[in-house]
């Protein structure tokens, strides 16, 4: 059995996490849960089902509230980073899943890295600012990061063990967002509530805003190189509307294996928790009649220019990753508090990664660089 940290317990990935143990209490136990703490009542809640050591809230009146509320239990309300780091250093943890939104994620995540925890990786932001960092930082401590992200778990299962040199392309899925087919004019008048709705996934506002301008997918382009050891020009991204095949591997030898299951993060999130074990079912089975006809098309990567962005952005290396990742970041937040349109979005990181003067800094970064590209943009 597995004991957790859960950073991000009351978000969509949080809640779907505590959700699978619900239905497979035998597959793990949680030892932390961490918020920023906005949802105290969920918490609260959260809390008082699950029964953890110790509580992180980043906000510290929130933390205050909450250890006044959870008073009658026997568990320690804590705060600020110093807290998601005391969380993450749990002795009695042995894997965090790392559920919390944007580039909030990447000092936790080291600090587990450091302290030997199996991480269950939601918060693709982290690995998107500091790929090299973190993925050298798990080979050396012999860390293995078990991808969350849905197409990642996808070609994970796919790869099953076997290494970069047996692959000749990635086919990322996309589900092609509530825009697919719409033009760059129509989206000059998208509004946040059109574009906080997805036709297949439930999330949170901002990956669902991602979705919309297929940021996200750029995003996952960058999580896929450092995850698997590919070059930019080996991940092709392939827009399937029905989201039920969840990526696919080509290998070399024109073999083509792809994994399939109902759109439902529980899934990817259990197969994390559970690996290398498969356990019971908790979501519903696959109709594969039901869900028929399954189709492919090729993004247009005219109006999506995020893909393009984000190819661009992956070639030249470096932070221009953690500028695409920290530039699109604000933009969506600028987008959901009504202060920009949506289509400035793109032009908001495209304007980012022309601006950021690679010549100061060079390939190799520290995690302090990365910090540093957040706070400046
Ligand atoms: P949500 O917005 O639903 O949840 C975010 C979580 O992060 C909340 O628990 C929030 O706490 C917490 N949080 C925010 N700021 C802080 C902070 N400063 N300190 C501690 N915790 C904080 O996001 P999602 O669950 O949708 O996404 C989480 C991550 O998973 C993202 O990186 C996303 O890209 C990735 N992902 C999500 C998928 C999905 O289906 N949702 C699919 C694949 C990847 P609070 O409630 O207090 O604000
Ligand atoms: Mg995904």
């Amino acid at each position: 059995m597995r004991h957790i940290v859960l950073l991000g317990s009351t978000g969509s990935i949080g809640t779907q996490t505590l959700d699978v143990l619900r239905h497979q209490p035998g597959c793990a136990c949680v030892e932390a849960l961490a918020a920023g703490g906005h949802r105290l009542d969920l918490l609260e809640q959260q809390t008082r089902e699950f029964h953890p050591q110790l509580v992180a809230v980043y906000e510290e009146t929130a933390a205050r509230d909450l250890s006044i509320r959870l008073k009658d239990m026997d568990v320690r309300v804590v705060s600020g980073m110093e807290g998601l780091l005391g969380a993450v250093a749990l002795e009695s943890a042995d894997m965090v899943v790392t559920a919390m939104v944007g580039m909030i994620g990447l000092e936790p995540t080291v600090e587990a890295i450091r302290r030997h925890k199996t991480i269950a990786l939601a918060n693709k932001e982290t690995l998107v600012c500091a790929g090299a960092l973190i993925m050298q930082m798990a080979r050396e401590e012999g860390v293995q990061i078990l991808p969350v992200d849905s197409e990642h778990s996808a070609i994970f299962q796919c790869l099953d063990g076997r290494g970069p040199e047996t692959v000749r392309r990635i086919l990322l899925t996309a589900s092609g967002g509530p825009f697919r087919g719409w033009t760059w004019e129509q989206l000059k008048d998208v509004r946040p509530e059109q574009a906080l709705k997805h036709p297949n996934w439930s999330m949170g506002a901002k990956i669902t805003i991602d979705s919309a301008t297929m940021m996200n997918k750029g995003l996952e382009m960058i999580e896929a190189k450092w995850l698997f050891d590919v070059r930019p020009e080996q991940i092709q991204v392939v827009v399937h509307p029905q989201s039920i095949v969840h990526s696919a591997v080509e290998f070399t030898n024109g073999s083509v294996i792809a994994q399939m299951g109902v759109p439902d993060m529980r899934l990817p999130i259990q197969e994390a928790l559970e690996y290398p074990k498969r356990g019971a079912l908790t979501v519903e089975p696959l109709d594969l009649f039901a869900k028929s006809p399954l189709t492919f098309e090729k993004p247009d990567e005219d109006v999506f220019r995020s893909i393009r962005l984000a190819r661009e952005a992956l070639i030249r290396g470096g932070l221009y990753p953690a500028v695409f990742n920290a530039a699109n970041e604000k933009a969506v937040a600028a987008f959901l508090a009504g202060s920009i349109g949506f289509t400035d979005i793109f032009h908001r990181v495209e304007a980012a990664l022309e601006r950021y003067d690679a010549v100061a800094h060079p390939q190799t970064y520290t995690l302090e660089d990365v910090l540093e590209i957040g706070r400046s943009l």
